[in-house]
């Protein structure tokens, strides 16, 4: 660079004209506005043409480019290409809508821009009072601790290391698993998500060491076969530790029995963990709570506001019982960390429950959107959920063509289109393309699964804005893709027979 290129003055990243920023920001609101106001009308999904695949190509810009043209970019290449989880329509997997709310938190979040690692800010009064909140949801009593997270699989992670470290029988911290007397055991239905075996796996405890328990055909933890399983390992050797029960399964939405759970953690002498990621929510809904009846007695609890309760990803949460025990699991202070009576530094420090030190503002998104819409609402919106399930499901039980393949216990439905006279092979194939047009004609988004061996398309009815009639179109457009997709085939193995 020739030294006359060098800047004459101090560099900052504020823009040079306030009012020239000023005026984006109010046309990103506007287009934002205008995008979520005609979401409906807009496919939930569509593939992305290549040149646009290509715009991701390149090397590092080394100089800049007014953010006016960046914007534009964002708008022709990156926004028309989402998930689609935002739309009423998308029905995979398990993910909440987002909300205007949340968006406009995240952004006053980044203003704010606190680290919430701790300090005496009121950012980090706002996380303290929101897992506050999340602990009167539960009914945990005062001293239980929390943390938000990335997500589920972290929340999960820390509440399972909590219980290696609290019943390992050593001092897990300072001398490692090798130091384990007993190999633990960790038990689950077979129907866990599988963020409970990657957490084994990072535990050092190793997959193998969490043992899953058959389920019978309402896919839920057995624990008569738990409770045998349980003395086996025992005779075997082994040291029985933790049940993870899971409040609404990730196939099938299939709820562990919490109260037997606990029942039988006490009369074994184990930590009880509940993965909630799903269901624990179902605590805020006035008409279903009934079904997470139990859940204020485990020891460890995760549960994912990015999923019902309409977070922007990302955030998760996990609260301990105990909160003693969780601080000591992560505790650490470095010289160049230490508390003071006063000053920035004489917050609590959030980062002593769990593995990041420097955190984000998470807090304000689930802050905000409680204080506005209350708590009341999100529990009517669960039930709400709920009761769109059942809607779906009476929907396929009158569709002769069509069958529900597991019982519909909260708002997630499996079902297949089904003919008759097709192999299992064969109705897979028919079911993947079935969903796989669905999703290229932007018409809806199911993903699938199997589910003791039978695979199915699966509905998660999770968004705020999903009514009726987008269940209606689902079910006449499985109807119409399943006869048209069946007749072409049938066709070809006509002609081949
Ligand atoms: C989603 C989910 C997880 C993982 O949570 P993330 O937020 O995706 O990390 C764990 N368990 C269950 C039951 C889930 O549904």
């Amino acid at each position: 660079m020739p030294d006359s290129a060098l800047p004459t003055s101090e560099q900052s990243l504020d823009p040079d004209d306030w009012a020239q920023a000023r005026a984006l920001g109010r046309r990103m609101i506007d287009d934002a506005t205008h995008h979520l106001a005609s979401l409906r009308e807009a496919p939930v999904w569509q593939p992305m043409p290549d040149a646009v695949r290509a715009a991701f190509k390149g090397g590092v810009p080394v100089d800049g480019q007014p953010l006016e043209e960046v914007y534009d970019q964002f708008l022709a290449q990156v926004l028309p290409y989402a998930m689609g989880n935002k739309h009423p329509r998308f029905l995979a997997w398990y993910m909440g809508g987002s909300n205007f709310t949340g968006a406009l938190a995240d952004f006053l979040a980044a203003i704010d821009a606190s680290n919430l690692g701790g300090g005496d800010t009121a950012a980090n009064l706002v996380e303290t009072q929101v897992i506050d909140w999340f602990r009167q949801i539960i009914n945990l009593p005062e001293g239980s601790s929390g943390t938000l997270t990335s997500g589920g699989s972290v929340a999960n992670l820390i509440g399972l290391t909590v219980a290696r470290n609290v019943m390992a029988g050593v001092d897990v911290r300072l001398d490692g698993v090798a130091a384990i007397q007993r190999p633990l055991r960790y038990y689950a239905s077979d129907q866990v998500h599988h963020a409970s075996d990657k957490a084994m796996g990072v535990l050092g405890l190793g997959e193998r060491a969490l043992r899953k328990i058959a389920t019978g055909p309402d896919l839920r933890l057995d624990i008569a076969a738990l409770e045998l399983a349980i003395a086996e390992d025992r005779a075997a050797g082994l040291q029985p530790a933790c049940v993870i029960a899971t409040a609404g399964t990730v196939n099938t939405g299939s709820m562990d029995d919490l109260r037997a759970v606990r029942a039988l953690c006490d009369r074994e002498g184990l930590w009880m963990h509940v993965d909630g990621c799903i269901g624990a929510l179902i605590a805020m809904a006035p008409e279903h709570r009934d079904l997470v009846l139990g859940i204020e007695l485990a020891d460890s609890i995760a549960l994912d506001p990015h999923k019902w309760l309409q977070a922007p990803f990302d955030v998760g949460c996990i609260l301990v019982r105990d909160g003693a025990l969780h601080r000591t699991t992560f505790v650490h202070h470095g010289e160049y960390l230490e508390e003071r009576p006063r000053g920035v530094a004489s917050g609590e420090f959030l980062a002593d429950y769990g593995l990041q030190l420097s955190r984000g503002f998470r807090a304000l998104k689930v802050w905000m959107a409680i204080k506005e819409h209350g708590a009341a609402r999100f529990g009517r919106l669960i039930d709400q959920s709920i009761d769109l399930a059942q809607y779906l499901s009476a929907l396929i039980d009158r569709e002769p063509l069509m069958e529900r393949i597991a019982p519909t216990i909260i708002n997630i439905v499996t079902l297949r289109f089904n003919p008759g006279q097709a192999s299992e092979a064969e109705l897979r194939a028919l079911n993947i393309e079935i969903m796989l047009r669905l999703q290229e004609q932007g018409i809806a988004v199911p993903s699938d699964t199997t589910v003791h061996g039978r695979h199915c398309l699966r509905v998660a009815i999770v968004n705020h804005r999903t009514r009726r009639d987008d269940l209606d179109l689902l079910v006449n457009e499985i109807r119409r893709l399943g006869r048209e997709i069946y007749s072409l085939t049938g066709d070809a193995q006509g002609a081949s027979a």
